[in-house]
């Protein structure tokens, strides 16, 4: 059975805990061991499906369908592990299930309680595949001393105890603020994090203590001291870069080696870094710069397209380029001129999204990309929007517009080029959906395969005509259209296995204009940059050259 390492935070949210279980899990793997990362969240959503990215960030999706927190995306992008539906769970869900099984009569005669029934529940998702993996990474979203997380501590706490002693770590991640008035580090919240941690019942065997200076090692010491651990289990995590640097950075500061010390494993197997020496030296040594605009609605926080942000990076480290993403609201140009906006840029990219909010802008942003010849990658409504623009402007189809949007702005005349799915194919079945049904896990979602047109520009790309990629949506282009876009020069060189779905559209005469139904960046790994993505950026890069 898996040895288990639970990672907690303590004095301020948003320290990186992700980030540190995703290099911890990359780490390990360097050294032989296989891993599997999970997040647990302290929240009542059931999934994150129906939070808005502007407070919760983007959501990521899984091959197998689930809607889940963004740091699963750290850990598939470090460790190359593809997430799984069990990999994510929230108090909601957790709740929910309670609550049917109380329902159902499971368990007639008794009282339900958090202690026992709830923290038996979250147990049980802790075991799930637990003999697959020699590591299962478990992070606490959240800070202790939340309300909300308290029977995740509990349950974690409890887990550690049923084992046999020395099967679970625990890791703390906090905060050594500086204050510049007195010119010191102050270890005090973090002393009082562990005093918290320590009052219920969780004694950490690591603390990995965020810092924008250098930690001394008198403070170390203290640290030690006061908070009950080892002294070389005390980790400095100071500011990098790029968060790529950080596998090197916690190997250097000996994160890896605390944790198999932690676990009595001795000797301890030598890590093979070379994977990430050389991503890390592809991001710290890039031989030239591309400027790519991202024309989205979720502009203000660039959690909201984390994954699409990633899989340029990784393009650009496929090329030897930075990439310098630049963030450009749709809805400054719905009523003026996208050329203003848009000049300059290398390549433009057109998100995922929901609602009718910008999408005029991004209408614009496709066929600014079309018309001047410079790459374009839409995604998914980014595909839906290059759709409609050739529909109005090159099919003879002038009020070309989405069932989507129709359904907000009331009752004008439009031709439905994008509309509601109703019916699909999954493995050998048909999935069906109405209008009314619940929000919630409901959109078409997951791997799905494709079928590529051969001799098409995405089947040379891709350098293969089956793919499989994972999707999020509503809503279909529809085929209808087909003919009438194809002679123009927009082909659609994917198409779901059945024929029935377009899952991926071309430009022709156009040095690269694709879009794609699905989700290609949650794929995308630095030391396996997605197909599509490294081809984008170097499409750009020739676009740099020549201006
Ligand atoms: N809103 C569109 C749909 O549901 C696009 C979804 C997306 O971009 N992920 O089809």
């Amino acid at each position: 059975m898996a040895r288990y390492v639970f990672i907690t935070g303590g004095v301020v949210s948003s320290l990186g805990k992700g980030l540190a279980s995703a290099a911890l899990g990359a780490l390990l793997q360097a050294r032989g061991f296989s891993v599997r990362l999970r997040k647990l969240d302290p929240y009542l959503n059931v999934d994150p499906g129906t939070m808005s990215p502007f407070e919760h960030g983007e959501v990521f999706v899984t091959d197998d369908g689930a809607e889940t927190d963004l740091d699963l995306g750290h850990y598939e992008r470090f460790t190359g592990v593809a997430a799984r539906n069990t990999d994510s769970v929230s108090s909601g869900r957790i709740y929910s299930r309670v609550l049917e099984k109380e329902r159902r009569g499971d368990y007639l005669g008794k009282t339900i309680q958090v202690i026992p029934h709830v923290t038996n529940e979250i147990k049980d998702f802790l075991r799930i595949g637990a003999d697959e993996v020699d590591f299962m990474l478990c992070e606490i979203g959240g800070t202790v001393g939340d309300i909300e997380g308290l029977p995740f501590f509990e349950a974690i706490r409890q887990f550690a105890q049923d084992r046999p002693r020395g099967e679970c770590i625990f890791m703390h991640l906090t905060l050594l603020p500086w204050l510049a008035a007195s010119g010191e580090l102050k270890t005090k919240p973090t002393q009082h994090s562990v005093k918290e941690l320590r009052s219920i019942g969780i004694a950490p065997d690591i603390l990995v203590c965020r810092s924008e200076k250098l930690i001394p090692q008198k403070e170390r010491e203290k640290l030690a001291l006061f908070c009950n651990v080892r002294p070389d289990s005390v980790i400095a995590a100071y500011d990098l870069k790029s968060i790529y640097e950080a596998p090197l950075a916690y190997h250097r500061e000996g994160l890896d080696q605390a944790v198999l010390d932690a676990f009595n494993i001795s000797p301890a197997p030598r890590p093979n870094l070379t994977r990430w020496e050389d991503v890390h030296d592809r991001i710290l040594n890039p031989e030239g710069e591309v400027r790519i605009a991202i024309v989205g609605k979720y502009t203000q926080l660039e959690d909201a397209y984390k994954s699409i942000a990633e899989a340029l990076t990784h393009g650009g480290m496929a090329n030897r380029v930075k990439v310098r993403i630049e963030w450009v609201d749709a809805e400054l140009f719905e009523r003026g001129d996208a050329a203003a906006s848009l000049e300059g840029f290398h390549a433009i990219l057109v998100p995922g999204g929901f609602g009718e909010r910008g999408t005029e802008g991004k209408i614009k942003a496709a066929e600014y990309a079309r018309t001047r010849k410079i790459p374009y990658l839409g995604i998914c409504l980014g595909m839906q929007m290059a759709v409609i623009e050739a529909a109005r402007h090159l099919a003879g189809l002038p009020e070309a517009g989405s069932e989507e949007f129709d359904h907000e702005a009331g009752k004008k005349r439009f031709t439905p080029v994008v509309y509601h799915l109703k019916e699909w194919v999954q493995g050998n079945h048909t999935v069906a959906r109405r209008l009314d049904d619940n929000k919630g896990g409901t959109m078409r979602l997951g791997a799905y395969t494709a079928h590529l047109a051969e001799g098409s520009k995405v089947a040379q790309i891709y350098g293969t005509t089956v793919i499989e990629e994972r999707h999020r949506h509503r809503y279909e282009v529809d085929l209808t259209y087909r003919a009438a876009l194809e002679a123009k020069g927009m082909k659609f060189s994917g198409m779901s296995p059945d024929g029935r779905l377009p899952e991926i559209i071309e430009v022709e005469d156009h040095p690269w204009f694709i879009g794609v139904q699905f989700h290609p960046e949650l794929k995308s790994k630095p030391f396996d940059p997605h197909p599509l993505f490294k081809d984008f950026v170097r499409a750009a890069k020739e676009v740099s050259r020549l201006v």
